[in-house]
């Protein structure tokens, strides 16, 4: 897949974000201020103002859209969602080398509010992945109890469980169980059970 550093960090931010989102993670991940900072930090997101609680509730504001972005059933529905985002944030496109980077793209626009900053690298990430033809990447966990999104990175796109809270296993260890219980109700499998 044809998408560059850049994008992939971008994706890692809009993931976590995603899955601070209480219907992700059982309870607001991004409950106060302090939160938010450690988010900033934890992700070197960079040119980054005081932050007020009215960046807090737009941050949280962005994450429900882009939710709808892994959600979206066709890439139409995706591609509008991702252009809403970027217009209404504002970008500015530019070369940067700041804290010893090498040269790369920022689009937010210069002293951005953190939740435009982060719909615009998050929003352009998402449009680099619709135009690889890769929008079916973005996804979420198929464990009937779970609502994380993930990028699904495999080469065949076969993942289907977000891997945070090992939903791949409990899923398989659920359904190891669930054959072991119709072989036990099966009087055959049952007498072969047995006789083992
Ligand atoms: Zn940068
Ligand atoms: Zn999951």
């Amino acid at each position: 897949m044809l998408i560059t550093h850049d994008t992939q960090c971008a994706l890692d931010v809009l993931v976590d974000l995603l899955n601070t989102a209480p219907e992700a993670a059982e309870q607001e991940g991004l409950p106060d201020l302090a939160a938010l900072r450690d988010f900033v930090i934890r992700h070197e997101i960079s040119e980054v103002g005081t932050l007020t609680t009215a960046d807090l509730e737009a941050v949280r504001l962005v994450r429900t859209q882009f939710r709808a972005v892994f959600l979206a059933d066709s890439t139409p529905e995706a591609a509008e969602l991702v252009n809403t985002l970027v217009a209404k944030a504002g970008s500015t496109p530019r070369l940067t080398n700041h804290d010893g980077h090498d040269w790369h793209m920022h689009f937010f626009a210069p002293c951005a509010a953190l939740a435009d900053h982060l719909a615009v690298e998050a929003g352009m990430a998402l449009a680099f992945i619709v135009v690889a033809g890769e929008r079916e990447r973005l996804r979420h966990c198929e464990a009937p109890d779970c609502a994380r999104v993930f990028v699904d990175l495999s080469r065949n796109r076969s993942r289907r469980y977000c891997d945070s809270r090992t939903c791949g296993n409990r899923m398989h260890v659920a359904a190891y169980r669930a054959r072991q219980r119709t072989a036990a109700e099966s009087p055959d499998a049952l007498a072969t059970a047995l006789r083992g």
